[in-house]
């Protein structure tokens, strides 16, 4: 399985301010000018020499992200503004031809998990065929509901690819077989209207999609049916909008602390644990200075060598 983020703002869309691209050039500057790079250097070593947190920005879209199976199938997850970009890419292979293929799962219907669907190019070509599968079994309905005028031109249903919906239904379709050896699953979290993890399984190895879920010590504590679902994942891509101190301030807003979502990492021992759905009023900066927070938190949790990221766009995992 090979994963990629497209988006992995929450909420909503967060771009860079011009304030911020000054800070972050201002720093970048500073950085080369005390580093002594000699005449020869090349521009990508500099760029190569420069601090992690210099180089990349976290991004502003929110939840996408795309599941392409060893046999070369795209999963799309979440439909967030990220899906605009995911369009462009598939638009060089056979969604252009109208000979498209692309599957859709939704974790929920929350508007930046959706927004980006009416900004997806293959939607509109003849012949793609585009597959939905969500839990819900009115999800056409609130597809349609998005983009209906007057807040939308482009009607759902007069947009020129071909549509399917399936709807998920735990002991009935699911876990369910998307091919000969590739398997998802999915578990409620604890969101406002709801939502559902998406765990997938190839060949011995485990993904697990879970954006927009409020976990705390005591919910952790209780252990249950979370434990089987999560535990030993290969790779977690978990909520952790917030610092643990505005989490308390936030409480059933629907979303984890980053330092509580390194604590389920621990316990369901995780391999590689992604940070995501970033609050959108926190800075690169402030980002990056809650990625080392949790790094530090997670010494002291006996992480057994489980490995932290903060998602950033284009973020690549191969499984
Ligand atoms: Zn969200
Ligand atoms: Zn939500």
């Amino acid at each position: 399985m090979f994963i990629k983020l497209w988006g992995v703002r929450g909420s909503i869309t967060a771009p860079l301010s011009n304030t911020e691209y000054r800070q972050k050039i201002s720093r970048i500057i500073e950085h080369v000018l005390s580093s002594n790079h000699g005449k020869s250097a090349s521009v990508d070593d500099i760029i190569s020499s420069l601090p992690e947190k210099l180089r990349y920005v976290y991004g502003g879209n929110t939840t996408c992200a795309t599941l392409t199976s060893d046999s070369g199938k795209t999963y799309i997850l979440d439909c967030g503004s990220g899906l605009r970009a995911v369009g462009y890419d598939l638009m060089k292979g056979d969604c252009a031809k109208g000979k498209g293929e692309v599957n859709v799962f939704l974790t929920h219907n929350h508007w930046d998990h959706i927004q980006g669907l009416p900004f997806f190019t293959p939607l509109y070509i003849q012949g793609n065929k585009i597959h939905f599968y969500s839990p819900y079994p009115n999800q056409h309905e609130l597809l349609r509901a998005q983009m209906s005028a007057p807040f939308f031109p482009a009607p759902f249903d007069g947009t020129a690819s071909e549509k399917r919906f399936t709807t998920l239904e735990k002991g009935k379709n699911m876990p369910l077989k998307l091919e000969k050896d590739l398997e998802v699953d999915m578990h409620p979290l604890k969101h406002p209207n709801g939502c559902y993890a998406y765990r997938f399984r190839q060949k011995g190895k485990s993904f697990v999609f879970a954006t927009d879920c409020e976990f705390t010590g005591e919910s952790l504590e209780l252990g249950g049916p979370e434990m089987d679902f999560f535990r030993d994942a290969d790779l977690l891509v978990l909520d952790s909008q917030y610092t643990l101190d505005e989490s308390f301030t936030k409480f059933d807003w629907g979303h984890t602390s980053f330092t509580m979502a390194v604590n389920c990492g621990v316990r369901w021992k995780v391999k590689n644990l992604v940070l995501t759905h970033h609050e959108p009023s926190y800075s690169d900066e402030k980002l990056n200075e809650n990625y080392m927070e949790a790094l530090e938190h997670s010494k002291y949790n006996d992480s057994d060598g489980m490995n932290i990221y903060m998602a950033r766009e284009g973020m690549t995992f191969s499984l």
